[in-house]
């Protein structure tokens, strides 16, 4: 296979021969020319709807679409050196980008926090394609600070009535359901009075409104919550302890925002670019070498959170591999764009991962946790 690093190695001989070997047999079967067209094309978080239906039918054919969830839920069950031997075959492949909101984030978190009703309703639907979830947290005056959010979530019978408005709220034009938080005691301020709901997208007077970024896409929108009646029930945890099961859903977020495999599909298509647009110099090989190893330094770090359980209660930790992978994805997409400014694809990419360091928590904000995990004031 081409492309594999040293660790990539490592990590293959964790996962071990035959998974490796069927993982590679299975690549070179289903990736077709088309699909890996898509997967080179793709500038933001996910390849094209097109693209992700495709390949994303192909894994669940195998069972391998949500990797790392537990097999009882229907997952691949894979450890992390198998999931980090599959996204390096993917990267190295150029397989389209998937990254489902519902496989990444509120899967997980209903196979942990949600009811058994919940999980027999929405893991299923998630695996087969017919949900898609985005995530309904940000607000006009709540992102860093997310605790001083206001939709209003006011108690009717059995339901609740939400009032108010979303923002960057990432693929919610194609998604069939949102997790939110919303505001349901209004005497209440910061983390107290939230309740975390699961709510579906086509209910009466839910809006959405896309915003168009500086890259041409429109991966975010606003929505608006115009009276919408959505079921008390569809909840996880408790009517008051949202905030609990957010953060829970904030650190399996940052755990797995960007991976090994998506920093390595980043840098072989800025390595692309760049032998397009002339001779790789002395000075650019470097560059590109030197970018080499801060993955592979990456990969050892995300597979030992992995291996060690980390990842959805150690905050610090995902602060620090948020932190590092979103500051890699830059380095490697400002390479890129010096290797080749006026190529159709590394301006684009370049673009697209400013928002790397905003989402899932600025750069900053990560700093103050990691500051205050080492006892700094
Ligand atoms: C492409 C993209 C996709 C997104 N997708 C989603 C989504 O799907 N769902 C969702 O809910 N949200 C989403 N967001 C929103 C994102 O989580 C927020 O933009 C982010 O949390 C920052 O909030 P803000 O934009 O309100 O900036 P602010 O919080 O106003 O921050 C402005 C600046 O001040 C700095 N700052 C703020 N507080 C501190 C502090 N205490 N110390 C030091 N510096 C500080 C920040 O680092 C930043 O530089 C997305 C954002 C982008 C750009």
């Amino acid at each position: 296979m081409d492309g594999c690093l040293p660790l990539a190695e490592d990590a293959a001989d964790l996962a071990g021969g035959e998974f490796r070997a069927e993982v590679d047999a299975f690549l070179g079967r289903e990736l077709t020319e088309d699909l890996r067209a898509a997967g080179r094309a793709t500038t933001g978080l996910k390849s094209s709807p097109e693209a992700c239906r495709a390949w994303g039918d192909k894994l669940r054919a195998r069972g391998w679409y949500a990797p790392s969830w537990p097999t009882a839920f229907g997952g691949a069950g894979w450890t992390t050196a198998q999931r980090l031997y599959f996204e390096n075959a993917c990267a190295a492949r150029d397989a389209p980008l998937l990254q489902s909101s519902g496989v990444r984030t509120i899967g997980p978190l209903i196979i942990a926090e949600g009811t058994r009703q919940q999980q027999a309703r929405y893991l299923p639907a998630i695996l087969s394609g017919a949900h898609e979830w985005c995530q309904g947290f940000s607000e006009p005056q709540a992102g860093s600070d997310l605790s001083a959010l206001t939709l209003r979530a006011e108690r009717d019978g059995d339901d609740f009535i939400l009032t108010g408005s979303k923002l960057w709220t990432s693929f919610a034009q194609y998604a069939t359901h949102m997790f939110l938080l919303a505001r349901c005691d209004p005497n209440t301020r910061g983390g107290e009075g939230l309740v975390f709901l699961l709510v579906e997208m086509n209910r009466p007077g839910i809006e959405v409104r896309p915003i168009r970024f500086l890259d041409g896409e429109c991966e975010t929108n606003e929505v608006f919550f115009n009276g919408v009646r959505t079921p008390a029930a569809d909840r996880i945890g408790a009517i008051g302890e949202g905030w609990k099961a957010a953060k829970t859903l904030m650190a399996i977020a940052r755990g797995n925002n960007t991976t090994t495999g998506v920093l390595r599909r980043a840098l072989r298509a800025a390595r692309h670019a760049a032998a397009g647009a002339g001779d790789i110099d002395a000075r650019l090989s470097e560059r590109f070498a030197h970018l080499d190893l801060r993955i592979d330094l990456f990969e050892a770090l995300e597979r030992r959170a992995g291996s060690s359980g980390l990842g959805i209660d150690d905050a610090p930790a995902t602060s620090a591999l948020k932190l590092l992978a979103t500051e890699l994805h830059q380095a490697i997409t400002e390479t890129g764009l010096e290797a080749a400014p006026w190529s159709d694809f590394a301006p684009a990419k370049y673009l697209a991962t400013r928002a790397a360091t905003i989402y899932s928590g600025t750069s900053e904000v990560h700093r103050n946790i990691l500051a205050r995990a080492i006892g700094c004031p």
